[in-house]
């Protein structure tokens, strides 16, 4: 069993020829509601890639609320760990336009007020193969649960921020991408940067898009996972899909190498289709695209 202590939000896009100026009113081509976060959606991604599922977090009980929570359950997340909180439900307000560049107003509301896992959330979490953990709930509450976790804790340090030092030592698996692997470590070489994450968490993994994945581990394994060539059309969330899936074939046992490539199976099926847990492969899917 997975679980995942993180955010839920209700991506909200605008899709435009271009982004409006301070004052200005511009007409839009399309609207979308996603839901979204980044902790819904690795519970989202590991629910799919054939896992049970717990999910730690809080909505809010506004319209979204139900919308948010209805989301997971669909893709089988145990939701009992979701709090209906008063106020509004974590937002992520888009604007795409024509170059497809993004700009983004992230509003935290109720994951803004998530303090840390119940002792009934820790009964859980305790007997799970992993924690998965991410950095869009306020930090005190992030790390008060890594270290009462009891379970093996996999964290995506994302949004980038300082990392406290009593939160790595709570960690067993560190997944940066290849920018917050630079910004945690000041190195821009990803090789130098994994060697640098492993002098304070036991394993680590350095996605690099396109490029695949890097991993290594204190006990001095190294191996690199090239990307499954395809035609990304939406890399939203590739990330997320990357970690879920690769906690889920770790649980069941796997070795990493065959761990790692099951989750770059995964993550390329999702760039393939438009949004983030609407793109996320079911286990079917990647055993097919596997063999
Ligand atoms: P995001 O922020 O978009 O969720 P990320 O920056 O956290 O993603 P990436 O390093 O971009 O993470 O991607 C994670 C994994 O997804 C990569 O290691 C790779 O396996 C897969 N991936 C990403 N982009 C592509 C691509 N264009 N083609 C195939 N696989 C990809």
């Amino acid at each position: 069993m997975i679980s995942v202590f993180g955010s839920a939000n209700m991506d909200l896009v605008a899709y435009t020829a271009r982004a409006p100026q301070r004052g200005e009113t511009v007409a839009g081509r399309a609207f979308a509601t996603i839901p979204g976060g980044k902790g819904a959606n690795q519970a989202t991604a590991a629910a799919l890639a054939g896992a049970d599922v717990a999910f730690f977090g809080a909505v809010g009980d506004d319209a979204f609320g139900p919308v948010l929570r209805r989301g997971l359950e669909a893709a089988g997340v145990d939701v009992r760990g979701l709090r209906t909180v008063a106020g509004s439900s974590g937002i992520a307000q888009i604007v795409v336009d024509d170059d497809g560049s993004n700009s983004i107003i992230v509003v935290p509301g109720a994951n803004g007020a998530v303090t840390g896992a119940s002792a009934d959330d820790l009964e859980v979490i305790g007997r799970s193969d992993a924690l998965l953990l991410q950095l869009e709930l306020p930090m005190a509450a992030v790390v008060a649960t890594a270290r009462a976790a009891g379970a093996p804790v996999v964290l995506t340090p994302s949004p980038v921020q300082e990392l406290p030092g009593e939160l790595l030592d709570a960690v067993t698996l560190i997944v940066p991408n290849e920018h917050e692997a630079r910004a945690i470590t000041g190195l821009a070489d990803p090789e130098e940067a994994l060697g640098a994450l492993l002098e304070r968490v036991p394993e680590a993994v350095v996605t690099l898009g396109s490029e695949g994945a890097l991993y290594g581990s204190r006990a001095g394994e190294r191996l690199h996972v090239p990307a499954v060539p395809v035609r990304a059309v939406d890399t939203t969330a590739a990330g997320d899909t990357f970690v879920g899936a690769l906690c889920v074939a770790r649980a069941e046992g796997r070795s990493n190498a065959e761990a790692l490539r099951f989750a770059a199976t995964a993550a390329a099926l999702s760039v393939q289709r438009e949004g983030a847990s609407t793109s996320m492969p079911a286990r079917a899917e990647i055993d097919a695209a596997l063999t």
